[in-house]
């Protein structure tokens, strides 16, 4: 597995030999290109570029099995449901997958554990960054109160950042070492 330091997103991989040899990739999506994604995300009203970055780790759980850990880290911008305007939400997921490598090992795992990706055929990274961002979404998006109001109020005055923001950036940094 040829690790990916570029900005260019890998394709697809064969993701029980990435857990075998502890191998990682990782990248960057723009969440508006992501299908089920886009749809939630707060219409664009500057030209800010809006950056996830991901990482899959190949490993093993405790008992063994070959597992992935994926991680989604950066912020996107969703409606919020009080005011109707954007919110930047910190996305922050961290999930381990345990590979089924046939349909069979896939129907038996699916009994016991929450997380269980058939693997038999090479696997899409961004699907399963998109499935983490799903996971990740909060189902009803809101402000705080004090700054909901304060969106209301400075309409056409200063931005409104959150105070989060700045910490979402950072920890997008620190995880995007690869
Ligand atoms: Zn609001």
């Amino acid at each position: 597995m040829k690790r990916d330091s570029g900005k260019r997103a890998p394709g697809r991989f064969d993701a029980l030999e990435l857990a075998r040899t502890s191998g990682i990739i990782s990248g960057e999506v723009d969440p508006g290109k992501l299908p089920r994604i886009a749809d939630r995300l707060a219409p664009s009203a500057d030209s800010l570029p809006v950056r996830i970055t991901w990482r899959i780790d190949g490993g093993h759980d405790a008992m063994g099995r070959p597992a992935l850990t994926v991680s989604v880290e950066g912020e996107v911008r969703l409606i919020c449901q009080r005011c109707l305007r954007p919110v930047a939400v910190s996305i922050s997921q961290r999930t381990m997958l345990l590979l089924a490598p046939s349909e069979l090992d896939l129907a038996v795992l699916d009994e016991a554990e929450p997380e269980v990706v058939l693997a038999n055929a090479p696997v899409d990274p961004l699907g399963l960054v998109e499935d983490e961002l799903l996971l990740s979404l909060p189902f009803s998006p809101r402000h705080d109160e004090n700054e909901c109001a304060a969106a209301v109020a400075t309409q056409s005055g200063r931005a409104v950042q959150s105070p989060f923001a700045g910490l979402a950036q950072l920890k997008a940094r620190q995880g995007s070492r690869n």
